[in-house]
């Protein structure tokens, strides 16, 4: 079996982009957007790199946080190719599939669920430690698959970190670097390749 690790944020939700949660925070919440931008900004990466999402809903006068992000598009977040990709996957007896995220237990658990993908993977992660390599040994301890996929636009990590067999693709969505390693779109060539 292969386990295929997938990290959210900007591997599977263009996070920064018009429909990703900084621009709805900041411009679809108060009248006032120099004030909600300042509440995102202060919240953003404290204390410890991770959005203060109860602050940050509270101050910002989000009633119903999953109705209201869906009705700001969120779900339209995710790259074209997510969908199809992980459908495809279902087929196949051979691959469990994890989207392992750091943030928020809520609020990355929500983003998650609305944009569609918790129901086509296996198991969905939120850890709120940057370095995932633990996570991932853990994650490998639990399914015990003969080879590991991961795929990340934040790679921190090496193959030699780890004493099981594993690929490491760093996603580049911005298509800025061509390297063997660096991909830019999900589809099967990174499962066949293995
Ligand atoms: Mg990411």
């Amino acid at each position: 079996m292969i386990l295929l690790i997938l990290d959210y944020d900007n591997t599977l939700g263009d996070t920064y982009g018009p429909y990703g949660e900084g621009n709805i925070f900041r411009t679809k919440t108060l009248s006032d957007v120099t004030k909600a931008t300042e509440i995102y900004e202060k919240y953003r990466r404290w204390p410890d790199d991770i959005l203060v999402y109860q602050k940050l809903i509270e101050e910002l006068q989000i009633k119903n946080p999953e109705q209201f992000f869906i009705n700001n598009w969120m779900p339209k977040q995710l790259f074209p190719d997510v969908i199809p990709f992980l459908k495809s996957l279902q087929m196949r007896k051979d691959i469990t599939t994890v989207v392992l995220t750091a943030g928020d237990e809520i609020f990355h658990s929500m983003k998650v669920k609305i944009s569609g993908v918790t129901d086509l993977v296996h198991q969905v992660v939120v850890t709120r430690i940057r370095d995932k390599s633990g996570m991932i040994q853990r994650l490998h301890a639990h399914y015990q698959p003969e080879h590991t996929i991961v795929v990340d636009d934040r790679i921190n990590m090496v193959w030699t970190d780890f004493d099981f067999p594993i690929t490491i693709y760093e996603m580049d969505r911005a298509h800025k670097k061509e390297w063997p390693w660096i991909i830019h779109k999900l589809d099967e060539s990174l499962i066949s390749k293995i």
